[in-house]
């Protein structure tokens, strides 16, 4: 492996990719044409993983996991939200300020609620349905 660009981040987020592939096939198997269409992306994912392993042109190999890296991070917000979403599903519910952009945890209590967003102190009308 000397001199090879070995098991970076893009290389985690391909095999991500690769297993929600896998997990989509076992839905499709009563269906022969989208199993064989997504058994081959998936094989193109598998093999594209083997290639950036191996591959000797490291330079190039840097620039498209930086590339990746400024994807994830521009992207977090939204990952952190949702996995928020999940955490608290039983108990609060989550809106967005329309004025100040703030990400807001709501108790769950049905109907129309009137809320003063804590950043801006604008007043805000959500309605929560379930
Ligand atoms: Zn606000």
């Amino acid at each position: 492996m000397a001199g090879r660009n070995g098991i970076d981040k893009l290389t985690y987020g391909l095999l991500v990719v690769y297993c929600i592939f896998a997990a989509v096939k076992v839905f499709l198997r009563a269906f022969y044409v989208p199993y064989i269409v997504v058994s081959i992306l998936q094989y193109a994912f598998l093999g594209y993983i083997i290639y950036r392993i191996m591959s000797k042109n490291l330079q190039k190999r840097y620039r498209e996991n930086a590339a990746f890296e400024r994807f994830l991070t521009a992207w977090k917000p939204y990952f952190e939200h949702l996995k928020l979403r999940v955490q608290f599903i039983k108990t609060h519910r989550f809106r967005t300020c329309k004025h100040c952009g703030e990400f807001l945890r709501l108790k769950k209590v049905r109907g129309t609620r009137n809320i003063r967003c804590p950043r801006c102190g604008n007043d805000l009308k959500f309605h929560i349905i379930f």
